[in-house]
């Protein structure tokens, strides 16, 4: 298994048919993925096209991922948490002063995936929102939404199947309300 130290992040190339396991190791701990289309980096992972073909806001086992062109690019195989969240886009800079009233820089996923996605020709401004993994986002019926912590434990693993050659961005979340008070790593591994 690979190890993405806490607040950090990296990418990677992901073949058609092969699997990403992705790891909380310790539990609790939140990890935003991104996957573009490794032939065309203007087709990138889509929450509004997901949630409108899959017709749910909760997305797991059994659920696919669609890019912006309406395309199929990844089905989620495995799921022993069961909770992912796909509406909020990865945590920034001005997230930390807005929520946390914080100054200066601070490790963010926005950073970790730009930075790291790069060298395929993706820079900042083409960064969508993430599918957020073990993210716990609740809401009731007028709409309002308030971060939980993850009830992910350690161990749990989801998988995705690509059903497109692609380029992966994934982070070990940098916001620790999102992540139940601290930072930890995230395991992944190609199958
Ligand atoms: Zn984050």
């Amino acid at each position: 298994m690979q190890i993405i130290p806490p607040k950090s992040g990296t990418s990677f190339q992901l073949k058609k048919e092969q699997v990403l396991k992705v790891t909380d190791i310790e539990g609790s701990q939140v990890s935003d993925i991104l996957f573009f289309n490794n032939s065309d980096v203007k087709e990138k992972l889509s929450s509004g096209k997901t949630m409108d073909y899959e017709e749910s806001i909760l997305l797991t086992k059994g659920n696919y991922l669609y890019s912006n062109r309406s395309n199929k690019m990844v089905k989620i195989i495995e799921d022993t948490n069961g909770r992912n969240d796909f509406l909020l886009a990865p945590c920034d800079v001005k997230t930390f002063k807005h929520f946390y009233n914080m100054d200066g820089h601070h490790p963010s996923c926005f950073e970790n995936l730009y930075t790291h996605l790069d060298k395929f020709g993706i820079n900042k401004d083409e960064i969508p929102t993430a599918f957020n993994i073990f993210m716990n986002v609740q809401f009731n019926e007028k709409g309002k939404i308030s971060v939980m912590p993850p009830t992910s434990k350690a161990g749990d693993y989801i998988c995705f199947k690509a059903e497109m050659d692609l380029i992966v961005g994934i982070t070990a979340c940098s916001a620790k309300d999102s992540n139940g008070g601290s930072f930890k790593p995230i395991g992944y591994e190609i199958l």
